[in-house]
C-alpha cells in the first residue's frame, strides 16, 4: 500500500470546486474535518444542530483564511423532519455533493432518552439519521464523480453487538452497551453501502474512520474518560486525519476503514485497520439495512426484504 507512515493535512489533495458535507461540524473531530477541508478550497457545509455554535465554529474556521469556504445549515440527525428539511435546502442548493462525512454523534448518555421519532438516542442519532440522511442524499452522490462517504465509527465497535431483540434498548439500557451498537452499526452500514452501491453500478466510494482516543466534547458522560482526556486524548486535528484520509486520501478502497497507527490505534497517523468479526456479518448488515428502511421510511438501493433467521443465527 502506498500509504505513508505519517501522512497529515498539508498532503491533501487540492479541493478546490468540490464540496463537502460534515455533520456535526462544530466541535471535535467535525470541525478539524471541516476546517482541514475548507483551507484545501472545499465548499464545506457544516451540517450543526445549534446554529449559533455552528456560527461561531465557522467564524473559527473563516478566521484562518481558507481558499474555500464554509456555511452552516441546520441538522438536528436526532429528527427524521431535519435531516429531509436539510437534505432538502442542500439538494436546492447545491447540484454536486462529492464528500459526505458522516461524523456526528453522542457516547455514553446516562439514562435511556429517544430522538423526535421515539427512537433510541444513540442508536438514532449515530446510525438512523445519519443512514437517512445518506438516503436523501443519495441521488446526488451518485451523479458526482469520485464522490465518497466516510462514516465515522469508533474502537468501541469491538464491544458492540447488535441487539435484534431490544435494538432500541427499550427492555433494558445500558449507556455503553447502546453506543457500541451504534458504532458496530456504522461498520455494517459502511459494508451494505458498499456492497448495494456496486451491485447497482454506481461509483460512490463509501468508507469509515475511527479518531483513537481524542479529547473532545464527546467524553462529557463518560466520568472517568472525560478526567483522562488531557493526560491520554490526542488533539483533534490529529483524530480528523483517519476520516481525512478516508475522505480524500489515495489509493482509498471501497469499504475501507481507518483509524490511528499507534499503540491499540490510540493515536497516531492515518493507517488501513481491521473490524470485528460482527462488523462483517453479512446477513446483519442487510437485516440492519431493512431495520433502518423500516423505522426511518427512507428507502434507496433497495433489494428483497432479509429473513431475520438468517442474520439472527
Ligand atoms: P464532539 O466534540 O462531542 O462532537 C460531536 C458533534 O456531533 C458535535 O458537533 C455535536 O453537536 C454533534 N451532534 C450530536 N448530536 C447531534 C444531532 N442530534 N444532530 C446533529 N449533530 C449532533 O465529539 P467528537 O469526539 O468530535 O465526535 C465525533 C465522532 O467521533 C463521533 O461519531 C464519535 O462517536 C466518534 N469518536 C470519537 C472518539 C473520541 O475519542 N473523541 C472516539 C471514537 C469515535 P453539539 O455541539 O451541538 O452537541
Amino acid at each position: 500500500m502506498s500509504m505513508q507512515n505519517r501522512w497529515t493535512a498539508a498532503q491533501m489533495p487540492d479541493q478546490t470546486g468540490r464540496v463537502a458535507i460534515v455533520t456535526g461540524a462544530n466541535s471535535g473531530i467535525g470541525f478539524e474535518t471541516a476546517k482541514a477541508l475548507a483551507l484545501k478550497g472545499a465548499t464545506v457545509v457544516m451540517a450543526c444542530r445549534n446554529l449559533t455554535k455552528g456560527e461561531t465554529a465557522a467564524d473559527a474556521i473563516r478566521l484562518a483564511k481558507p481558499a474555500g469556504s464554509v456555511q452552516v445549515m441546520a441538522l438536528d440527525l436526532s429528527s427524521l423532519a431535519s435531516v429531509r428539511a436539510f437534505a432538502g435546502e442542500f439538494i436546492r442548493s447545491f447540484d454536486r455533493l462529492d464528500l459526505l462525512i458522516n461524523n456526528a454523534g453522542v457516547m455514553a448518555l446516562p439514562k435511556r432518552v429517544e430522538t423526535a421519532d421515539g427512537f433510541e438516542m444513540q442508536f438514532g442519532t449515530n446510525h438512523l439519521g445519519h443512514f437517512a440522511l445518506t438516503g436523501l442524499l443519495f441521488g446526488l452522490l451518485d451523479r458526482t464523480p469520485g464522490s465518497r462517504v466516510v462514516n465515522v465509527s469508533s474502537g468501541a465497535h469491538r464491544a458492540g453487538r447488535m441487539r435484534w431483540d431490544d435494538i432500541q434498548s427499550d427492555k433494558s439500557y445500558s449507556p455503553f452497551v447502546a453506543y457500541s451498537q451504534s458504532k458496530l452499526a456504522n461498520l455494517l452500514f459502511t459494508h451494505e453501502l458498499q456492497r448495494r452501491v456496486d451491485k447497482a453500478g454506481a461509483k460512490v466510494t463509501v468508507t469509515a474512520a475511527h479518531p483513537g482516543w481524542t479529547a473532545t466534547n464527546l467524553q462529557t458522560h463518560s466520568g472517568i474518560a472525560g478526567f483522562l482526556n488531557p493526560f491520554f486524548g490526542q488533539q483533534p486535528p490529529m483524530g480528523a486525519l483517519p476520516t481525512l484520509y478516508a475522505a480524500v486520501g489515495p489509493d482509498v478502497p471501497p469499504a475501507s476503514y481507518y483509524g490511528p497507527n499507534g499503540f491499540m490505534e490510540m493515536r497516531g497517523y492515518p493507517k488501513r485497520v481491521g473490524t470485528s468479526s460482527a462488523a462483517q456479518n453479512q446477513a446483519g448488515a442487510v437485516l440492519l439495512w431493512a431495520v433502518s428502511e423500516e423505522l426511518t421510511g427512507v428507502t434507496f438501493l433497495s433489494e428483497t426484504a432479509p429473513q431475520p433467521e438468517t442474520a439472527m443465527a
